[in-house]
């Protein structure tokens, strides 16, 4: 049993802007305990507390100041918990800290980096390298994805869901049996083997976040996520497995209702929130509290599932995040002083080592027959059933053994079974009557009879020979031994080379993006290349569940709206971030392509090596027969020439193989990246159309009315846009020379279906958008229109 209080970290945000001095300083002088001292400027000091202190004190474990690099957050705050997991006790990581304080960046990491990835991907690819060197045991993992918002649960690794809000995904609820353990309904556990299975996951989960989350209830900030990860392990042979779960928690915001200051839904929402972890930090601070024997556990869902990480069975770790900015202050001394008291907890983290019942039957069973065996030897009973096959089969291997091994002492053992005892004698009379014991031991009993015998006493010479020949057979089975080594491991080789061509393809396989190649932008080229992976990549439902949701949304735009959404994609800030790591991915691809072609050529020079040796051997061995030298002992300076050259190309083929992989878990991650980014955009873009379209019909309704009236400056800029041809003022936007679409606009909801006029391309040649007549698609590209001329308009104006 580990005892050990909840340990207590602290993070402060890079702030964007130039700060004011002092407003904080760390000290950590002190020995494995550091000092963050909050100063509370003079102005704020007034109206904020009474007693008009000015500055605070906190200590904490540790504190990272803003520099502080996520890969140092991971080896010194997760990977003690992570190797403490490994060892079968349980373990949680959580971030508490106001909205934008980093929390998510901490616990999953920032969205454009591969190197800001935060604790979440960390760690697994820590757990899963591990587990890959660990052979002595066996492993299997799992992971959930579980998000609490308003008391509910939702299960984020619903494969089959296409979700566009909380509620669409499956609810989670908690059950509790009578040794008042907790259980969740209907959260799923997804098997992950590999590290790339792990992250498909989370990203699986986090889109799933991202999408259902809306402007209305931005969940990220009002719910808590728990990623949890499950890992099981036993010896071969011991029926003890050992069960040890990790959670990575990311807190809803923890900010006051007083400083949210919004009606209406948000207002419930914020409250809610503050409900939940105000039960938190009953829990806590009963906790902290000694001889409280009723803790307020299942006040909330979150505390209920928490429960063992917070004064039970597991080792905790607090993140306190920070934004130190002047208007931040109150709530950065709220969230250090909720450290200090959760610093006070003291948790109790036992092995988690059970039984596995199927394997203590095997053993029973096996006991019993023993005892039964023992019991009929005892009371004189026999037997008289049949031996089954399965017997048979065990007692023939058992006495051919029993006759190869070459110790005189060696003992056949079957028990008392007497039809065992009858059918070993049995077998053996058989044996003897076919001679079919082993030629050598033939062979040694004539030399042996020989001797005894006695009647013609061996000549010298006659030995001597014989021994030549020994010898000489010695030899050549030494040689065939050799061989066959050889030939095995050559099999082993080509098993592996094998192996290796497979990960290559996953790499091309993969390397073909989700959505486009890099600088392939084409929607047909993206489609099919996720179709293609769905297809080869992996059966795994989570997996074709992922992709198939998007591959759908593609087909479903029309043509209006595709069109758009490149329009308003350009303007979009997160396109910057897709295309900086389409960048980034094609440098690596071409990496990766160098180093697969600088592995390849490594592999054929070890392979000729390796002949070459081969050769050589068997020079030196048939040299060694005809000569009958005995100079095989003897080291070949060729030979070990050839041998240490071939050590050193081994040595950097394997580097270049890590290299490679290494680079392998770096294109999925980014690619996983742009994905979810791209899913974001597309989100924004839905709910931007959704907007305009509804603006659209708002102003279209009164069919014939007067427009309403616009201010000058619009005016000006849309006979602006009407004098001049649109693609002179933005050369990237396919505009052309088209009568401008503020003009046909307000007719058209008037105009009735498949009006000869409404079937014209409107848009002119690039664009060239039919008119359907169907209302809903009209209303579509009528939206467009508009926002194309919104767009038009702000660029316009931008530029004049
Ligand atoms: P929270 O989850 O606490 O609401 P986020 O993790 O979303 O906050 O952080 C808010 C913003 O600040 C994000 O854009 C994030 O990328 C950025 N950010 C947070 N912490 C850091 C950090 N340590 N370094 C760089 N950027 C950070
Ligand atoms: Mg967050």
């Amino acid at each position: 049993m580990v005892k050990q209080t909840i340990q207590i970290f602290a993070r402060v945000k890079p702030t964007s802007r130039k700060q004011p001095q002092g407003i904080y300083s760390i000290d950590e002088d002190e020995k494995s305990v550091a000092a963050l001292e909050i100063i509370l400027p003079r102005d704020l000091a007034d109206g904020f507390v009474n007693n008009k202190r000015e500055s605070y004190k906190f200590k904490f474990q540790r504190i990272f100041d803003q520099e502080s690099k996520q890969d140092t957050i991971f080896e010194i705050i997760a990977k003690p918990v992570a190797e403490s997991v490994l060892a079968g006790y349980n373990g949680t990581i959580f971030a508490y800290g106001q909205t934008g304080s980093g929390k998510t960046f901490t616990i999953t990491g920032g969205a454009e980096r591969y190197s800001d990835r935060g604790i979440i991907p960390r760690t697994l690819s820590y757990i899963f390298e591990q587990l890959q060197k660990d052979s002595r045991k066996m492993y299997t993992t799992h992971v959930s994805y579980l998000e609490i918002y308003n008391e509910c649960g939702y299960d984020l690794l619903d494969p089959r869901h296409e979700a566009s809000s909380l509620e669409d995904l499956p609810k989670v609820t908690i059950l509790e049996d009578p040794d008042q353990n907790i259980h969740l309904k209907n959260l799923s556990l997804q098997q992950a083997t590999t590290e790339e299975e792990a992250l498909n996951l989370l990203f699986l989960g986090d889109t799933n976040r991202m999408i259902a989350e809306t402007p209305m209830n931005q969940a990220s900030t009002r719910s808590h996520c728990i990623f949890t990860v499950h890992i099981s392990s036993k010896e071969p042979g011991s029926a003890t497995v050992r069960r040890a779960k990790l959670h990575l928690v990311d807190l809803a915001g923890s900010e006051r209702v007083a400083k949210t200051g919004v009606g209406g839904q948000l207002l419930t929402e914020a409250k809610y929130i503050n409900l939940s972890l105000h039960y938190l930090e009953q829990v806590i601070i009963a906790l902290a509290e000694k001889h409280r024997s009723h803790i307020p556990y299942r006040n909330s869902m979150m505390t209920s599932v928490l429960r063992d990480s917070l004064g039970g069975n597991c080792m905790t770790t607090m993140i306190a995040t920070l934004s130190l900015e002047k208007r931040n202050i109150d709530e950065s001394i709220s969230t250090c002083r909720f450290a200090q008291r959760v610093a006070l907890i003291k948790n109790e983290a036992v092995l988690n080592e059970e039984i596995d019942p199927r394997l203590v039957i095997i053993r029973l069973k096996k006991e019993i027959q023993e005892l039964k065996d023992e019991l009929a030897f005892i009371t004189g009973e026999q037997r008289t059933d049949q031996l089954t096959q399965m017997e048979l089969d065990k007692l023939e291997e058992q006495i051919t053994s029993f006759l190869e091994d070459q110790d005189p002492e060696s003992r056949l053992e079957v028990g008392s079974d007497m039809r065992k005892i009858h059918y070993c004698f049995y077998r053996l009379k058989k044996l003897l009557s076919e001679r079919k014991i082993p030629e050598k031991n033939e062979f040694s009993h004539e030399i042996k009879d020989k001797d005894q015998e006695g009647d013609t006493p061996l000549k010298e010479e006659e030995l001597k020979k014989l021994r030549d020949v020994l010898k000489q057979r010695d030899n050549e089975i030494n040689i065939l031994v050799n061989m066959l080594k050889k030939e095995k491991k050559k099999v082993q080789d080509v098993f592996n080379l094998q192996n290796t061509n497979r990960g290559g393809t996953r790499l091309s396989l993969s390397s073909s993006p989700l959505y486009g190649g890099p600088g392939d932008d084409s929607s047909k080229a993206s489609v099919s290349s996720t179709a293609k992976q769905t297809h080869e990549g992996s059966s795994l439902d989570y997996r074709s569940g992922f992709h198939r949701r998007k591959t759908v949304k593609k087909e479903e735009m029309s043509l209006g709206r595709q069109e758009a959404f490149e329009i308003f994609k350009q303007d979009h800030a997160d396109n910057v971030t897709i295309e900086d790591n389409k960048q980034i991915l094609r440098q690596r691809f071409s990496e990766a392509k160098a180093l697969g072609e600088s592995i390849n050529e490594v592999r054929s020079k070890i392979g000729h090596l390796k002949e070459e040796i081969n050769q050589r051997q068997m020079q030196r061995v048939a040299l060694s027969i005809t000569d009958n030298a005995t100079g095989d002992q003897e080291l070949d300076p060729v030979e070990e020439k050839l041998r240490s050259k071939m050590e050193e190309e081994k040595k950097s083929y394997k580097n270049m193989f890590t290299r490679l992989k290494g680079l392998k878990v770096e294109i999925e991650h980014l690619q996983l990246l742009m994905e979810k980014a791209k899913v974001k955009l597309k989100k924004e873009f839905e709910v931007w159309w959704i907007e305009e379209a509804a603006n659209l019909q708002k102003k279209s309704v009164p069919s014939n009315s007067p427009r309403t009236p616009e201010s000058p400056k619009q005016q000006q800029s849309q006979s602006h846009l009407s004098n001049k041809s649109g693609s002179d003022l933005i050369p990237n936007m396919k505009v052309t020379s088209s009568p401008p679409p503020s003009r046909t606009e307000p007719k058209q909801p008037s105009s009735p279906p498949n009006s000869p006029r409404l079937e014209g391309r409107v848009l002119g040649n690039s664009s060239a958008i039919p008119f359907t007549g169907d209302s809903q698609t009209d209303t579509d590209i009528l939206a467009f229109i508009k926002a194309r001329q919104n767009l038009l308009q702000k660029k316009g104006l931008a530029n004049n």
